[in-house]
């Protein structure tokens, strides 16, 4: 029987209470999903040795975990300890009169829990292709899947989407109904986007090996 979806609302913990720009965070499960979805690279903090370490990784996702993978020599993905992983997006700077009020418009996510090592092997081709596929829509079935030894040379970590924050600012900086609005400064948002290029060729392909229409489709399309 298929588990239960997650709640719609995400958990106010100890861990995911907003205390400071309160006014950013948002409780709602589907704008998390929103920003995994909108990414592939997140940051997984670790302690290691007594020591934190922020590892930057890529990631895919189901509707209840979030997967993680890497060289089973890799020390940040032991698993069975507690880790933080974030995801960001950055939308633009917001140039405020003073330099105080100066932000970012962003959407981020916070997810925290412990991670858990998949060994099912089922299981870990499932969160490969899901991992494969977030970043790389079509190519699980395209490019050649993983065999018996480059699995075994594989971590694969699922951590629970359970326990998870959002933030997101959006709009103007905040200083233009204060004293700072008569500097007579010009103020206002500079935003950033980024897109996917054309593709450029492996130089040691045979000439005239076509590009596969779900790579082709992408350029020039949004990124995040
Ligand atoms: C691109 C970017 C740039 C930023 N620049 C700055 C900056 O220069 N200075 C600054 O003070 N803040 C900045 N922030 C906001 C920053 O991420 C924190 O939200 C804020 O500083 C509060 O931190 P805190 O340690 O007091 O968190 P707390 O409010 O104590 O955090 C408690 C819990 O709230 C949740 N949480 C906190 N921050 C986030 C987040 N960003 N996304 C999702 N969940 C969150 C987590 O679950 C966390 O455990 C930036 C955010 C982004 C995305």
């Amino acid at each position: 029987m298929a588990p239960d979806p997650l709640p719609p609302r995400l958990p106010v913990t100890d861990r995911t209470r907003h205390r400071r720009l309160r006014e950013q965070g948002s409780l709602d499960r589907a704008e998390l999903e929103a920003i995994l979805d909108a990414g592939f690279v997140c940051h997984l903090g670790v302690v290691i040795d007594g020591r934190p370490l922020v590892v930057p990784t890529v990631y895919g996702r189901d509707e209840r975990h979030l997967f993680l993978h890497g060289s089973v020599a890799g020390r940040s993905l032991a698993g069975g300890t507690p880790v933080c992983v974030t995801v960001t997006h950055v939308d633009g700077l917001v140039l405020a009169r003073s330099v105080f009020e100066h932000g970012v418009n962003y959407r981020s996510a916070m997810i925290h829990g412990t991670a858990r090592k998949v060994t099912d092997p089922e299981e870990k081709l499932t969160g490969l292709r899901l991992l494969t596929e977030h970043s790389a829509p079509g190519q699980w079935s395209y490019a050649r899947r993983p065999n018996r030894r480059e699995l075994a040379a594989t971590t694969l970590l699922a951590l629970s989407l359970e326990e998870a924050s959002v933030k997101i600012r959006t709009g103007a900086p905040d200083d233009g109904d204060g004293p700072d609005a008569e500097l007579g400064l010009w103020a206002g948002v500079l935003p950033l986007t980024a897109a996917w290029g054309a593709p450029m060729a492996d130089p040691a392909l045979p000439p005239n090996t076509p590009v596969p229409g779900h790579i082709a489709r992408r350029a020039g399309t949004r990124h995040g």
